[in-house]
């Protein structure tokens, strides 16, 4: 007896997005809230994965109030950051300001993603067009011709079918969406990866985020309260190196940059403990093809450099949504609407890349293969004399370039 083949479910929506990151959830978040049926789709059963970055930036938290959503945001528990400062050999000096952006928030938000994606889904939730399915993963682009009309998911329940006007791509720099649908990245080459540490902080410990850069080291401390988030910079495929000193030679380095570590190091009991991250800086040519939009790292994987890849991820969204939604009203998206968001992201990613490719070809390589003790550069010593101009790097790296907001057209309050 022939075998019938179980029919795959086959479901219908307006929007479907790849991936429940940061660019995905609040894309889904602002087109349910204008009425558009969206799927949004997240291949891992919570949002709870470990050192995808904590940082909610001002130009972030501006969308927030212009959403209305900024008061009950800021209620959730999270620390803010209203300078940064640096240590270069023996000196030490503010190098950021974030006390003077024109924005409603001077400060970035340290806050956990998985609270920040959690509070984004429930908001979500609050409007019928948002359909959040977890434990779904892409696992194909459906076509028909040129045009890609949906994508095949795997789910705990089996295989389903989703057909969608518009497919964005929102899953990240593994992007399975952008790789299938052969869209050419651009590498840009990223000399360095990091290591991502814990370590306990103490009361007496400085109160201060922290870069320091000694003797052919780079390390910057985030005061997360009750400890350290370290990332140690290391040359490009360096780890295997690092592992054949050994970790006890791993921690005096750390207890060699941040003294006060010294009686700390021990909590680093295995290699279990530092967790690699291969830094990528790249970018898709084109973002889109028929029925298909790439966003966020999917369209432009952002070196570590400044923590921007989250808050460059939410400004996609919500210039997509801007544009989108009066299309999506109408009618589908054409691939001049796609094309306009690309055109319009694509200066602030150039430009945030290009000053990330600088520092890290021009600074940090240069720092990782000295042996001598630095001294202050005269850039640095600049911000030392003249403390306005600590309002530049903060600018940069607190709002971006060509900060994002939310247009008229999608103000509906929640
Ligand atoms: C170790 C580390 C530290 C970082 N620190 C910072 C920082 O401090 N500040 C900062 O701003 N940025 C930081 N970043 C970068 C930041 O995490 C990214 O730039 C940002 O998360 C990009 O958002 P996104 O939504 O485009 O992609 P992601 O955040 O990567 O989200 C993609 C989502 O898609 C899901 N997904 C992937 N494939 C599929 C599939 N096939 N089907 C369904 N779902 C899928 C993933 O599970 C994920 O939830 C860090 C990154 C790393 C790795």
């Amino acid at each position: 007896m022939p075998q019938n083949k179980p029919v795959t479910p086959v479901v219908y929506t307006r929007c479907c997005i790849a991936g429940g990151g940061p660019a995905g959830m609040m894309l889904g978040y602002l087109l349910a809230r204008s009425g558009i049926e969206t799927v949004v789709l997240e291949k891992h059963a919570d949002f709870l994965r470990d050192f995808r970055g904590d940082t909610i930036h001002p130009s972030t938290l501006e969308v927030m109030h212009e959403l209305g959503l900024l008061e009950e945001f800021l209620q959730r528990p999270h620390d803010q950051m209203r300078q940064v400062d640096g240590q270069v050999g023996d000196e030490r000096l503010t190098m950021a300001d974030f006390t003077h952006l024109p924005t409603r928030c001077k400060f970035i938000a340290f806050m956990p993603q998985w609270d920040f994606l959690d509070f984004l889904a429930s908001k979500g939730r609050n409007y019928p067009a948002f359909h959040l399915h977890m434990q779904s993963e892409v696992t194909a682009l459906l076509k028909d011709n040129e045009r890609i009309v949906g994508v095949s998911v795997q789910t705990p329940q089996g295989e389903l079918e989703i057909h969608a006007d518009l497919l964005v791509g929102a899953d990240g720099r593994h992007s399975i969406v952008r790789e299938q649908a052969q869209l050419e990245v651009q590498n840009l080459g990223a000399p360095i990866d990091v290591l991502w540490l814990r370590i306990s902080r103490k009361a007496e410990d400085p109160a201060q985020t922290l870069g320091r850069i000694d003797n052919g080291h780079i390390m910057v401390m985030l005061n997360r309260g009750d400890y350290w988030q370290c990332a140690y910079v290391i040359p490009k495929g360096g780890i295997d190196a690092i592992k054949a000193a050994g970790l006890d030679a791993f921690r005096k380095e750390i207890a060699g940059l941040a003294p006060y570590l010294s009686d700390r190091v021990a909590e680093l009991k295995t290699w279990d403990d530092i967790k690699l991250l291969t830094v990528a800086v790249d970018r898709l040519r084109r973002w889109h093809r028929p029925g298909l939009l790439c966003i966020g790292d999917a369209a432009h994987a952002m070196s570590p450099i400044g923590g921007v890849g989250i808050n460059l991820a939410i400004q996609d969204a919500v210039a997509s949504a801007n544009i989108l939604v009066p299309t999506f009203l109408r009618g589908t998206p054409t691939q001049n609407d796609l094309a306009a968001v690309q055109a319009r992201r694509m200066f602030p990613t150039r430009a945030t890349q290009w000053m990330q490719v600088q520092i890290q070809n021009r600074v940090m390589t240069r720092v990782l293969a000295s042996t001598q003790r630095p001294t202050l550069p005269w850039q640095l010593k600049l911000l030392r004399a003249w403390p306005w101009l600590r309002r530049w790097p903060a600018r940069f790296v607190g709002m971006g370039v060509r900060p994002e907001h939310v247009s008229a057209a999608l103000n509906r309050k929640s």
